[in-house]
């Protein structure tokens, strides 16, 4: 008798789903039975160009047979002309490359740290995370999202983080002291449920940054590179941050994460202050050059807006049609979140039954994260798909 081999894995990940895929194309995933698949999910946010796509295959083999790997102990071209690159189209001087958003991130908490305490200020370490937000799964990362459920069973945490409720700017200000060194967010929040922020909401934040000497941090992990329709989220709400994390959609499914810094804080992570053996590597750097091919390409980030109004559009008209199903409709560009009125995960497994693959977040909703350049007939067929399973519910 053959053991089951999900057996030696950890049985962290809930619910195992009993679906292999052996290849997926654009937007459709095929599975070892022969099914199809819609794709709005995209791995969650990471295959932001589809699957198998041409230019990104092209890229992947003609580096697979130069060179993976060296270290940082050498240049590595392919890296530095990546960070040019997000440097000339962003609010950032430099960048720091990582392997996954949780390391970004991290990054960027030792680089708010690191500002203060080069500054003449050690003491100001403190930083403030916000509720229902998610930051990666370490235990710094654990620790600023502060979402008890992820915390329990690995405290004690890393000291010095703070807590504010989201959408409240008094509890913000009142938490601020003299300790605090910094502020970070998701101007969306992704994983917490599709949450954007308001365009007030940010600036007011922004102004009290200023006003007492904060630094402020965007995670953009999930809601960046192209997501919200504009390479990155803040851009949408003309509010900038002094540190960025990226990751997921970087890479198009290769692991890459990035920590974008202004050069007052940048400036400060110098030599032996942070590393990463696998950062930027050759393999790593040579891919996301080539996302941001397609990225920078002129109908990419208006198509993603087009198609996002479109969907929006599509979801409201089923929210008016099925009100005792759905709550309500959330988001941004191709960002976007059906709150049910029924569990969520009934309607997502109604959907995967029907050859739509979407994912679940807090608040009770239905993430849709498809490909940035997901063909019309795609979101069509999708959208009749949702229309049917509504239906028979
Ligand atoms: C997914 C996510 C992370 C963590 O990324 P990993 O690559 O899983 O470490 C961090 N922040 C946000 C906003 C995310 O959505």
């Amino acid at each position: 008798m053959v053991s089951d081999p999900r057996a030696a894995l950890w049985p962290n990940y809930n619910p195992p789903r009993d679906l292999i895929f052996t290849h997926g194309k654009g937007s459709e995933l095929f599975s070892e039975e022969g099914s199809v698949y819609l794709d709005f999910l995209s791995g969650i946010a990471v295959t932001s160009f589809g699957h198998s796509h041409p230019h990104l295959i092209a890229a992947l083999n003609e580096q697979a047979g130069k060179l993976w790997h060296v270290s940082n102990l050498f240049r590595i071209p392919a890296a530095e002309l990546l960070a040019q690159r997000l440097v000339q189209n962003s609010f950032a001087d430099n960048i720091f490359f990582a392997n996954s958003g949780a390391e970004s991130v991290e990054a960027g908490l030792k680089a708010m740290r690191s500002y203060h305490a080069a500054n003449g200020n050690p003491e100001r370490n403190r930083i403030i995370g916000f509720e229902n937000s998610f930051h990666g799964r370490t235990i710094a990362t654990v620790a600023v999202a502060g979402n008890k459920s992820h915390m329990q069973n690995f405290v004690p945490l890393d000291q010095g983080f703070d807590h504010v409720q989201w959408g409240d700017i008094e509890s913000l200000r009142a938490s601020i002291g003299s300790a605090t060194a910094g502020v970070i967010l998701e101007p969306i929040q992704g994983e917490g449920g599709i949450r954007p922020a308001s365009k007030e909401y940010l600036e007011a934040i922004r102004n009290i940054c200023d006003e007492e000497g904060l630094l402020l941090m965007f995670d953009e992990v999930q809601c960046g590179v192209g997501r919200s329709g504009h390479l990155f989220a803040h851009q949408y709400y003309g509010v900038y941050p002094d540190v960025m994390a990226l990751a997921k959609g970087l890479g198009g499914g290769f692991p890459i994460g990035a920590c974008l810094t202004n050069n007052k804080v940048g400036k400060t992570m110098v030599v032996g202050t942070h590393g990463s053996t696998f950062g930027g590597n050759p393999l790593a750097a040579v891919v996301a050059n080539a996302v941001m091919d397609l990225l920078l390409e002129d109908e990419c980030l208006p198509g993603v807006i087009q198609k996002g109004e479109y969907l929006r559009n599509q979801l409201s008209s089923l929210q008016e049609k099925y009100p005792k199903l759905i709550d309500s409709v959330h988001g941004l560009g191709l960002m976007l979140g059906i709150k049910c009125e029924i569990p969520n995960t009934e309607l997502a497994n109604a959907l995967k039954d029907r050859g739509l693959l979407v994912v679940g977040s807090g608040s009770n909703m239905v993430r849709l994260l498809p490909p940035l350049n997901i063909e019309h007939s795609h979101l069509e067929r999708a959208v009749s798909i949702m229309d049917s399973a509504l239906g028979e519910m």
